[in-house]
């Protein structure tokens, strides 16, 4: 019997004991950085010319890593490879993969400092968001495992005096696992090992600005004894090698976690029956987000500008979940707004997250930098630029905590998913109309209300539409397990990471019925 499921909890920094170990974790890996990293296919190292390069989006200079680079080549290698291990993988005992997992999450946890270090390098998190990040990881890696042992044995059905049925779950195939830079090792690692305790064999394909945690994970699974073959490390662009997996007659099912425009692409890309293929994909495409914190007159603004200014510049905005819109009751706009400036003002430093002080760190590349300070520019023209508005990439990708006022709902600021730390607001003559505007993007992902008006908590709980819609507190910081998340409409196929129906995504029901 595995002991329940609980959270990882969170590292306390401000424990002079715990922020000097993260210290040393910071300056051990600090020596690690720069070196080279090969694909995985079959267990075999194999080393390409072309590389990718992983930088420290904090400072351009920084080479976290240098990893092989797949090309098409490798890739049909690789799914030759795992649609060969399919075979057996397919029968292993679900506790023996459960097993993998539980040892993978204990190699995780006693190496967690070090894990949050490579994040803060790789992914410019703070230690806080580093800290949460390994934290999700581990989780998924408990909570997955359990998951499989509860569903083993299927579910049961009925039988008549005259038969003897069972209905139990089978694994898809090979699965080709693409996750964006975001939550690099979170994400990355709880869409893979879903798909491969569930029984199935993955391709890997993390995203080209954080490889490096990816092979971390790879070297983690094979300590905890993953046989060779099972999840292939396959990094690569994303047009040449995403595109040519999600399109191969083998591939069983994507597991796409990233961009509206990327996720729309394979959902098309996969409908299309190619020649040789003798099933049809199943996509699991989870996307952005335009989300709003929606605040009442009844309420307590304090709790409300707090929620706001965390929910949308922790880690700089650059979560699905982030709050990029606020909706408030005319009452109190004024005073709400006013708040929210102070608290961004006084708390929200921007600088290098190495540094324990650090609350707000970079942009993930010049890419994202320069998309943001374009947004930057239109919020400018369509509303009133209340706090921040500059970004700096001399040295890293450093974008001020941004807010904007008096925004009509229309406009692109309150429209669009910026992914950085830019948050827009705008007045709602009353509760309704309020849940009216928050409703009014084509995204349904995370929504809050503040508020202590019980009807209007019940008037939110049936016609907010998002997939997690949280009341007195903001709108990120899910918890596996506690908080199922995904979202609905373009936010993606709701596939809930972190809950109960999560594997059921990776596993297809197979009934047999024998005559007694
Ligand atoms: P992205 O640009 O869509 O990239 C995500 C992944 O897709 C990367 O591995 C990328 O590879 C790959 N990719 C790019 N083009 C591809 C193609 N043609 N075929 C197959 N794969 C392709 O997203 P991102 O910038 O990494 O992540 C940010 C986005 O993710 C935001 O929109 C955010 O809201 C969303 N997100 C959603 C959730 C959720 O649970 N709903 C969670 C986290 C993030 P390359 O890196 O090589 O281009």
């Amino acid at each position: 019997m595995v002991v329940p499921y609980t959270h990882e909890p969170f590292t306390d920094f401000s424990d002079e004991k715990n922020r000097k170990v993260m210290e040393e974790a910071i300056n051990q890996v600090e020596k690690e950085l720069g070196q080279e990293y090969p694909l995985i296919i079959g267990g075999e190292r194999v080393t390409t010319e072309d590389k990718i390069v992983s930088y420290n989006p904090a400072n351009k200079e920084e080479v976290v890593g240098v990893v092989s680079k797949a090309n098409q080549e490798l890739a049909e290698k690789a799914m030759k490879i795992a649609d060969e291990t399919f075979q057996w993988w397919r029968k292993s005992k679900p506790e023996m993969r459960a097993d993998i997992l539980f040892r993978a999450a204990a190699i995780v946890r006693r190496r967690k400092f070090e894990f949050t270090a490579w994040l803060v390098k790789e992914g410019g998190k703070p230690w806080k968001e580093a800290d949460a990040d390994t934290a999700e990881a581990i989780d998924f890696l408990e909570y997955y495992g359990r998951q499989m042992l509860r569903l083993k044995d299927g579910a049961p059905i009925n039988s008549r005096p005259i038969e003897f049925n069972r209905y139990n779950y089978i694994p898809l195939g090979v699965g080709v696992v693409i996750s964006p830079w975001n939550f690099l090792f979170a994400i990355m690692a709880g869409t893979t090992v879903s798909a491969m305790v569930t029984g199935n064999t993955v391709l890997l394909k993390p995203a080209s600005a954080t490889p490096v945690i990816a092979y971390k994970l790879m070297e983690v699974l094979e300590e905890a004894g993953m046989p060779a073959g099972v999840v292939n490390y396959v990094p690569g662009s994303g047009s040449e090698v995403g595109d040519y997996l999600v399109d191969h007659p083998r591939t069983r099912f994507i597991s796409f976690t990233g961009s509206r425009d990327v996720g729309t692409r394979i959902f098309e890309r996969a409908a299309k029956v190619n020649e040789g293929q003798i099933w049809l994909k199943r996509v699991v495409a989870e996307m952005g987000g335009k989300d709003t914190i929606v605040v009442d007159k009844e309420s307590d603004l304090e709790l409300a500008a707090q929620s706001i200014t965390y929910s949308a510049f922790g880690f700089s905005g650059q979560k699905c979940s982030a709050c990029s819109r606020v909706v408030a009751h005319e009452d109190v706009y004024d005073e709400l707004v006013a708040r929210v400036k102070e608290l961004t003002e006084e708390n929200v430093n921007v600088a290098d997250p190495a540094d324990a002080n650090t609350y707000m760190g970079p942009v993930i590349d010049q890419g994202a930098f320069d998309k943001i300070m374009n947004y930057i520019e239109i919020g400018k023209s369509e509303g009133k630029l209340v706090t921040g508005g500059e970004g700096d990439d001399s040295k890293g990708y450093f974008v001020k905590p941004t807010v904007f006022a008096d925004l009509d709902q229309n406009a692109r600021i309150m429209q669009e998913e910026i992914f950085g730390p830019v948050v827009g607001f705008t007045k709602a003559k009353n509760f309704d109309e309020a849940i009216e505007i928050a409703n009014n993007t084509d995204y349904g992902l995370t929504g809050a209300v503040i508020t202590n008006n019980r009807e209007h908590i019940e008037k939110a709980r049936e016609d907010f539409h998002v997939g997690n819609l949280y009341f007195n507190r903001g709108c990120t910081a899910a918890i596996v397990g506690y908080h199922p998340f995904g979202g609905f409409n373009m936010s993606g196929t709701d596939s809930k990471a972190g809950g109960p129906d999560y594997l059921l995504n990776f596993m297809q029901g197979k009934t047999t019925s024998e005559m007694l």
